[in-house]
């Protein structure tokens, strides 16, 4: 094996020993697994009331979601993802046009080298929403490429996905200085198209990385701590938050928390868990 290739198996081995599973074999093509179970851990936990209920524009029903949509606690948010978002005829690529090569919607497009709008599957049923690019983003143009975004390849292959499959995008699409954390102005700004993006792709489930995803998805403001791992429906869409691969790099204990939620959507998309032996 290549030395690029190894570091790559070391790397994952590594990940998978984090989560303290250590001791499968993941093999896609021969199926060795066990089916995930089936949702209704994930949509039991009723969250408390969130902190601003407002009224939510109706949401699209995808008969693909409903066997999950129906049931899970609804987010009331007339934020951001209002109906006046929508485009009649949208597309990934008009979007994209909208955007412009050189957007100066907001004070972020001063320090910022790329626009980074988002990358994946077209039609993914898995979409990840993070916060917003950092240093190795804003220079290729391309969504969680640094540290953070090698252990967020590393959780989208544990669940037997690859990067191409899903998809990858961020409440803001240029680079805050010093990697802060976009400021509410900004997030206005930016996050209608990602509402947009979302709109489009239509995925069976969204997972919010971070508290600031999940506060700009929602308008609501819990904790992570509260409302990490449960399932919540937002505009027809099953979301689920949880941490970010940043803070895991910073606290890898929390990997297998992570590892937790990751499981419970790869059962909401009928994904089989990894087989333990
Ligand atoms: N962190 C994010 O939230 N998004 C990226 O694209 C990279 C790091």
């Amino acid at each position: 094996m290549n030395p690029e290739g190894r570091a790559r198996v070391e790397a994952w081995l590594e990940y998978f020993n984090d989560l303290g599973i250590s001791d499968f074999c993941l093999d896609r093509a021969a199926s060795a697994v066990e089916a995930a179970s089936a949702p209704a851990e994930p949509i039991a936990a009723t969250p408390e009331p969130l902190p601003r209920p407002v009224r939510m524009a109706p949401a699209v029903a995808n008969p693909d979601q409903t066997h999950i949509a129906s049931v899970l606690p609804v987010i009331k948010s007339a934020s951001l993802f209002a109906a006046n978002e929508r485009v009649e005829g949208d597309t990934l690529d008009r979007i994209r046009e909208d955007i412009g090569e050189n957007c100066r919607r907001c004070k972020l497009c001063e320090q910022r080298n790329k626009i980074v709008f988002g990358a994946g599957h077209p039609k993914a049923e898995l979409v990840f929403v993070g916060e917003g690019p950092g240093h190795d983003e804003d220079m290729q143009g391309l969504p969680f490429v640094g540290r953070a975004g090698k252990l967020l390849t590393q959780m989208i292959e544990a669940m037997g996905l690859r990067r191409d499959d899903v998809y990858i995008a961020n409440v803001v699409k240029c680079r805050p200085p010093q990697n802060r954390a976009p400021e509410p102005d900004e997030i206005e700004t930016c996050s209608p198209f990602l509402y947009r993006q979302l709109a489009v792709i239509r995925p069976k489930a969204v997972v919010c990385l971070g508290a600031i995803a999940f506060q700009s998805l929602t308008g609501t403001k819990p904790s992570m701590s509260r409302i990490r791992g449960q399932w919540l429906e937002f505009r027809g869409i099953p979301l689920l938050a949880t941490y970010h691969p940043a803070y895991l790099l910073r606290n890898p204990n929390a990997k297998s928390d992570v590892w937790e939620d990751l499981k419970k959507v790869m059962a909401h998309l009928g994904l089989k868990l990894p087989t333990k032996r």
